[in-house]
């Protein structure tokens, strides 16, 4: 029987030749078909997963040395981009579009010989906290079949949560790798903006989207982030230096927002273990400090008004032509025939974003809603600035509540919205998040701490990530 508890113990057992990339490969597909029911994949790569797995225990016998990723089996969100490979967005938009390119992140990952073995379910076009906007239906929690997996990367957490794969990717938006990873029990982590390439990862809203890596060692996760944010001139805004150095300390200092973590909305036993983790960490020799947060009421506001306006116009591409569905109706005009493959391509909850983006851009209002939200997003990149002078990272809470029940907050999108409150702030900034699962829920479903570091300060914020892990 397989199992996987990180990547350096399975080269071991690969170089022991106590087991072999086929058994992996094998193992997860025979576990990802007896987890069906929870929804988790789009699409598996079965034989070539198979073909490619054979082809590293080939070389093995033959001496060829390891490198990094040997036979490391990774499931994909279905939002990025693999040459040959159908990729949708979990939209009816995409349903029957294959990628004509592979996203740079993902070549870095083969390029060190790991193995894909299918891509994952998420809200579609990465739109939701619940994985209940997805075109192939909602993925289940595994730990509580009744209840979501959080969203967007719903998918790709299960996958990890289910040991349905080793590692996976996901893309994070305003917290859609950290929150679900907080929901599964796993670890999510997102790197600031422009640490690891966009290149061939499907637009949400390009001034926040970021790929983020889940899986259940820090170990793991800082492997992948070194070979992932490697530069690529395809993206341009992204860094164009490597990543600086661990900032290594014996001790840390922390900041909270005091607003934050006394926000009605948090589950009173959820700030009750926050705040137990501080008094530990100051225990410890950590410095924890609060700071004043006057903009906390802003920042879920702020980050739906630009990312629908960004939505609105990356989504315009959809139009039934260059790409996406074409409706059978017969239309008159050329109106009739974009109306007809936008209304029947995209589901509801992305025509709803749809619309508020055009709105907020709109003349009549674009100063109101637009350009005052830019104006917010500048105060939060200062007081973040402002933050990181003094300490090294900021700690918080990764989401208001545990993992809720199927269909709880879907027919009230603003509550759905609201629950964002602890994530978005890091991707307003363009800060680095990651989400540890550090606490169980009297009901039994995990929690997690989130923390977030300065932008380029991934690896140091990683350093701490395993500082504080240790033990769990
Ligand atoms: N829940 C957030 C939203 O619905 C985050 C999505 C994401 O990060 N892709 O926009």
């Amino acid at each position: 029987m397989f199992s996987f508890t990180d990547i350096s113990t399975y080269h071991n057992q690969l170089l022991q030749n106590e087991t072999n990339c086929v058994s992996a490969v094998t193992h997860y597909i025979s576990h990802i078909r007896s987890h069906s029911h929870l929804n988790a994949f789009v699409e598996l790569y079965e034989a070539e997963a198979l073909e490619t797995a054979a082809r590293l225990d080939e070389a093995r016998k033959n001496g060829a040395p390891l490198k990094k990723l040997h036979g490391v089996v990774i499931a994909i969100k279905d939002v990025i981009c693999y040459k040959d490979h159908a990729v949708s967005a979990s939209s009816k938009m995409l349903r029957d579009f294959k990628s004509l390119y592979t996203a740079t992140v993902l070549q870095f990952l083969l390029e060190e010989d790991a193995i894909i073995i299918g891509n994952t379910n998420c809200d579609e076009f990465a739109m939701g906290s619940s994985n209940e906007n997805s075109f192939y239906g909602k993925v289940l929690n595994a730990q509580d079949n009744t209840r979501v997996p959080g969203g967007s990367s719903g998918g790709s957490a299960v996958a990890v949560q289910a040991g349905l794969c080793m590692l996976s990717l996901g893309s994070d938006t305003g917290g859609s790798v950290r929150q679900p990873a907080d929901f599964c029990g796993i670890i999510g982590f997102k790197p600031g903006y422009g640490t690891f390439s966009r290149y061939g990862l499907i637009a949400y809203a390009s001034s926040f989207d970021q790929i983020g890596i889940f899986g259940k060692t820090v170990h793991d996760i800082h492997l992948l982030t070194e070979i992932m944010a490697k530069t690529d001139v395809r993206d341009s805004t992204m860094h164009q230096t490597p990543l600086p150095a661990i900032t290594k300390k014996e001790n840390y200092s922390f900041a909270y927002f005091r607003q934050m973590v006394e926000h009605p909305a948090l589950d009173p036993e959820m700030k009750i273990a926050f705040e137990n983790k501080i008094e530990e960490m100051i225990h410890k020799g950590h410095t924890v400090e609060p700071v004043e947060f006057d903009l906390l009421e802003y920042i879920v506001p702020t980050y739906y008004v630009l990312t629908t306006a960004e939505a609105s116009s990356n989504l315009s591409r959809y139009d039934g032509i260059r790409y996406g569905h074409q409706s059978a109706e017969k239309a008159e005009n050329i109106f009739d025939f974009y109306c007809n493959n936008r209304t029947e391509g995209f589901g509801e909850e992305v025509k709803r974003r749809i619309m508020l983006g055009s709105f907020v851009l709109s003349a009549g209002f674009y100063d109101a809603y637009f350009n005052k939200a830019l104006q917010v997003r500048r105060l939060l990149v200062e007081h973040a600035n402002e933050a990181f002078q003094k300490y090294d990272a900021i700690l918080s809470p990764t989401s208001p509540s545990i993992a809720f029940p199927i269909g709880e907050k879907i027919k009230d999108p603003t509550t759905m919205y609201l629950a964002d409150i602890y994530t978005v702030y890091a991707n307003l900034t363009g800060i680095a998040g990651i989400s540890l699962p550090l606490f169980s829920h009297s009901s039994g479903m995990p929690f997690g701490l989130q923390v977030m570091s300065n932008n380029r300060d991934e690896l140091t914020l990683l350093q701490i990530s395993q500082m504080l892990t240790v033990g769990i």
